[in-house]
């Protein structure tokens, strides 16, 4: 038996984690959930918002599921995604059924690089008016993104890979990542292509029906991943992944949104589709295709929540989804 963490953290985090624990508990599969606090009324409290008796649930745990945090996220997620040793970003954007988009032929997945790059952290100070930033990319990494990326591909039959850089500029640097990613894809007997970092966002805003898994370095992973949100009709809705070696942090794409916090209307979608991928990743399959059906039919049949025009309640979409299941 598995054991998952669940932190539900701030405002909607409150909403939306209840509704994935049911879900999670209405499949064919047998759980064990330990609840960790953290979030601003824990900060308040005890001077921190993140105690170490929750850091040591999400290391402990097979999977953690955390909902949301709000202006302390850097204080929350950033340590937590460390926690779980996350190197990568896994992030789908897919347009959904019953929602406005604006491009409804999306449906890719990012593969984002998550420790190194120009989030290293590694800045300084030359004078007060001048400051810098040192890139980092090492061949390890770039080979545990790559052949991350690539396995992804595979197991999610895949039709294309990209891998997305800049070496034209950033010679040494992305030229190293290429450079891996060539041999990484000779490894794997899998087609890929280049595209240029910039190219690409031009690309994904006019045919984002052509891509399918992109591989990116930390920042532009960041950025193009916003974008593709953009293209299916917002953060809305969209789950995540951060995943470690042996273990692994799912996130729904969207903040605590406190203009609707309390209310009990949040869309639980994004956290229900995040506990899909957390079943793929601890290889419950099958039911993380029935959960992912079960919510594609309910958005696309009703009842809906009132981000997408409906007047369903957080809790009545979910017993609606737990029906389907
Ligand atoms: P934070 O600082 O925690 O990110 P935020 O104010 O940026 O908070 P987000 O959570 O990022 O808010 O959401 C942006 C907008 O999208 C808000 O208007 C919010 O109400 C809406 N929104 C986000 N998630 C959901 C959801 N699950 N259901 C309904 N509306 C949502
Ligand atoms: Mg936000």
């Amino acid at each position: 038996m598995h054991t998952i963490a669940t932190i539900p953290g701030d405002g909607i985090g409150q909403e939306v984690m209840p509704a994935a624990i049911d879900v999670l508990e209405a499949i064919d599969a047998e759980f064990e959930f330990v609840e960790g606090e953290a979030g601003e009324h824990v900060n308040d409290r005890e001077g921190t918002p993140l105690p170490e008796r929750t850091r040591e649930l999400a290391r402990d745990a097979d999977a953690t599921l955390f909902g949301a945090a709000g202006d302390l996220a850097a204080d929350i997620i950033l340590p937590l995604r460390g926690e779980v040793g996350s190197f990568a970003n896994v992030r789908p954007a897919r347009a959904y059924p019953g929602v406005d988009a604006v491009a409804p032929e999306t449906d890719l997945t990012f593969v984002r690089e998550n420790t190194q790059g120009v989030y290293a952290g590694i800045e300084a100070d030359v004078t007060a008016d001048t400051k810098t930033l040192t890139r980092v990319v090492t061949r390890e990494a770039s080979r545990k993104i790559l052949e991350y990326g690539f396995e992804y591909a595979r197991e999610h039959d895949a039709e294309r890979v990209t891998v997305a850089h800049k070496a034209n500029v950033m010679r040494k640097t992305d030229g190293l990542f290429v450079e891996v990613a060539e041999e990484v894809a000779a490894e794997y007997g899998m087609a890929y292509d280049e595209a240029l970092i910039d190219a690409l966002a031009m690309h994904l805003v006019a045919r984002p029906e052509e891509y399918d898994v992109i591989i990116t370095p930390n920042l532009a992973g960041d950025v193009l991943s916003d974008l593709a949100a953009g293209l299916v009709g917002g953060l809305g809705l969209l789950p995540s992944a951060n995943v470690g070696d042996d273990n692994a942090l799912f996130e729904p794409v969207h903040g605590s949104a406190p203009d609707i916090a309390g209310q009990g209307i949040a869309n639980p979608t994004a956290m229900i589709l995040s506990a899909s991928m957390l079943l793929e990743h601890l290889g419950y399959d099958e039911q993380a295709d029935d959960v992912e059906s079960a919510v594609l039919d309910t958005l696309e049949e009703g009842p809906r929540t009132a981000d997408l025009g409906g007047d369903a309640s957080t809790e009545a979409f979910t017993e609606a989804v737990v029906d389907r299941l």
